[in-house]
């Protein structure tokens, strides 16, 4: 039994079955045994890989999306924001790119565990660092957040024959199993509903923010469109690179769930919002281009930059699955990246615009 499911089958046999939000909450977040709160889960040797991990490449081009948006809001002394910035490696590529045009921004982490702060530090020295979003000093600002929103909990519903029921946890045999609970009082046809109280929130924190002092943000997920609704609940575990049971190692698998895009953009009244494919959005940006340039500049590595440009832009691999959300104050222009593709021949086929 791992240390989180001791707490968690105690918490059970006190009070009853947990919501999957609780779950995700003592899994990824207790203080003492939380997954990310007692490793840095990132690399060959971890759990998973992210973007930023793969190459430096997907760094350069949201350098580049993030600088020329502050060029084009005019080069005032904006903040960078980044939500749960993992080992920094994207902001340091980011840095590395901006400084060429002159973006030298304050370093805002959004970082709750304490083992990836230390491996921050080591990348981007200069960064402050708070718990939560809501604790960055007020004033404009692009904020980033690239796998963030998947790894915040997420509490997800049931359409049953007799009405809405919430998916739960509870004991079974003695071991963590899921239940339903009794049906709610709601009333609205569907299959699978997931409701993020923490994604939901900061994302209203990050509208108004941009809305009340301008500036940009990114989000960048796993997700999927309302017209491309996955069909069962989106919850998974990724232990070693490999899908793993989601109940039968609390505390030392990553948690995440997909983000529907559609309605993450329409929860940010009154902004200018642009969504596009991980793949088309690279694409639009140059990274074709930035990858021709490394392989001649490196020829014993030409074959890993090709590998990471697929793994990156290609529909079968990060290229759809991934999504971005760009979020901008009204009457600023689109942002780079977004809309028609300038040059077709190198677009990333398949990968829609949207
Ligand atoms: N953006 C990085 C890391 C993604 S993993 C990359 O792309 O490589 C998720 C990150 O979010 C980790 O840094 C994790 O510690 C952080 N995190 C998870 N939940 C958080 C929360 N509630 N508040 C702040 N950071 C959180």
């Amino acid at each position: 039994m791992t240390p989180v499911e001791r707490i968690l089958v105690k918490m059970i046999e006190a009070s009853g079955p947990i919501s999957v939000s609780t779950y995700m909450e003592a899994c990824l977040g207790h203080p003492e045994h939380g997954y990310y709160m007692t490793r840095d889960p990132l690399g060959a040797a971890g759990d998973f890989t992210t973007a930023p991990e793969i190459s430096q490449m997907f760094g350069e081009m949201i350098g580049l999306w993030t600088a020329m948006t502050w060029v084009a809001a005019g080069r005032h002394p904006w903040k960078v924001i980044e939500l749960g910035p993992g080992r920094g490696t994207l902001m340091a590529d980011i840095l590395r790119t901006g400084r060429m045009i002159g973006f030298e921004p304050e370093v805002w982490f959004v970082e709750t565990s304490p083992v990836l702060r230390a491996k921050q530090a080591e990348q981007v020295p200069q960064a402050n660092w708070v718990n939560s979003f809501a604790e960055v000093p007020e004033g404009p600002a692009l904020i980033l957040a690239n796998e963030f929103f998947d790894a915040l909990p997420v509490q997800q519903y049931l359409w049953s024959p007799e009405g809405w029921r919430e998916r739960r946890i509870g004991l079974i045999d003695g071991k963590l199993g899921w239940g339903l609970s009794g049906v709610l009082p709601i009333d609205h046809l569907g299959t699978w509903v997931e409701i993020s109280r923490g994604a939901n929130q900061i994302a209203g924190q990050i509208a108004s923010r941009i809305g009340s002092h301008g500036g940009a943000a990114l989000i960048i997920d796993y997700g999927y469109r309302s017209d491309d609704r996955p069909d069962g609940p989106t919850l998974q575990a990724v232990k070693a690179h490999k899908m793993v049971d989601a109940l039968t190692t609390p505390g030392e698998a990553d948690l995440t769930w997909l983000i529907n895009f559609d309605a993450l953009g329409s929860s940010m009244l009154g902004l200018g919002t642009y969504r596009s494919d991980q793949g088309a959005f690279l694409t639009r940006l140059g990274i074709g281009q930035r990858a021709a340039a490394l392989a001649e500049a490196r020829p014993d590595e030409a074959d890993a930059i090709a590998d990471a440009l697929e793994r990156l832009t290609s529909p079968d691999q990060m290229g759809t699955l991934f999504k971005v959300l760009a979020v901008t104050s009204t009457g600023q222009p689109v942002p780079p990246g977004f809309g028609q593709i300038a040059d077709p021949e190198s677009a990333v086929a398949g990968s829609a615009t949207w």
